[in-house]
């Protein structure tokens, strides 16, 4: 397929190979009104967002206990917030089964590519409360690093971003390119953009745990990559944002590449 500008597509033509943000909508705004009201009720619900958050966290490791609580049904707490999730946010990963059912079975022990549907819904959660909760901490680190997904590039250019200091940088070679939009709001508001190709993310951030250098850390990639990247910035305790992509569409899910894109209005909010 060749890739089109993404104003071209269609909402039909949007798909992720499991989930879209987009899936009724001609931009993801709708998705994140639906996950800031559902982390609103459940915040009143639960004062203590931190606590709901490693709660979140717990359930979402365990596939088996997931399945479990669906098998059994919503008797308890954690079965009844996966079964909410799940009327709120299924509209987003109908795609999930099917992909899942057609996995090789070495790539079933891929935690990425063999995320469940409802770790998909934990993670959105988990991906709203983590905003909510270090946004703050975030605006006022210094430095800023953004690490933004190579395959938001445009992908009809022939790509002129350069390796820097520690990763590579986009040059702005054209205005089509959702990396070069994200990059140049992220530089307005003092963050460093980088296209993930070769950082050490793990060193990067031992280094500022270790230095105490006052790092903070945006980042946008498919919801089960920023969650692991969102949870590693935590365990350094390095504040840290994040932007799902509106669907995972690289080759890593469909062999090839598809344009892609990023809810601009949400990042920006965030910064
Ligand atoms: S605008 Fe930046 S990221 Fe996009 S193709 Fe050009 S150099 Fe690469």
């Amino acid at each position: 397929m060749v890739p089109e500008p993404l104003q071209n597509l269609t909402r039909e033509e949007f798909q992720g190979k499991t989930y879209s943000l987009r899936m009724h909508e001609p931009d993801s705004d709708v998705f994140y009104r639906t996950i800031a009201e559902l982390a609103d009720r459940l915040v009143q619900q639960h004062p203590d967002s931190r606590q709901l958050l490693t709660r979140i966290q717990r359930l979402s490791r365990s596939k088996r206990f997931i399945r479990r609580l669906v098998r059994d049904g919503s008797d308890s707490h954690d079965g009844a917030l996966v079964a909410t999730l799940k009327d709120e946010l299924a509209a987003y990963t109908t795609n999930v089964q099917s992909h899942l059912r057609g996995l090789r079975l070495i790539d079933r022990w891929d935690r990425t590519l063999a995320t469940s549907e409802e770790q998909y819904h934990l993670y959105m959660l988990e991906i709203e409360l983590t905003n909510r909760l270090y946004s703050d901490r975030f605006r006022s680190s210094s430095p800023k690093f953004a690490f933004l997904p190579h395959c938001l590039r445009d992908l009809s250019a022939d790509c002129r971003a350069a390796q820097r200091d520690i990763d590579f940088v986009c040059k702005g070679c054209t205005d089509e390119c959702n990396v070069n939009h994200a990059s140049k709001v992220l530089r307005l508001h003092g963050v460093k953009p980088y296209i993930w190709m070769s950082a050490d993310l793990r060193g990067l951030l031992r280094n500022a745990k270790k230095e105490g250098d006052g790092l903070g850390v945006l980042g946008i990639a498919c919801i089960p990559e920023l969650v692991r990247g969102m949870r590693m910035c935590l365990k350094f305790d390095v504040p840290v944002v994040g932007v799902p992509l509106d669907a995972n569409r690289c080759a890593r899910w469909w062999g090839e590449f598809y344009p892609n894109a990023v809810n601009m209005n949400k990042l920006e909010s965030l910064l």
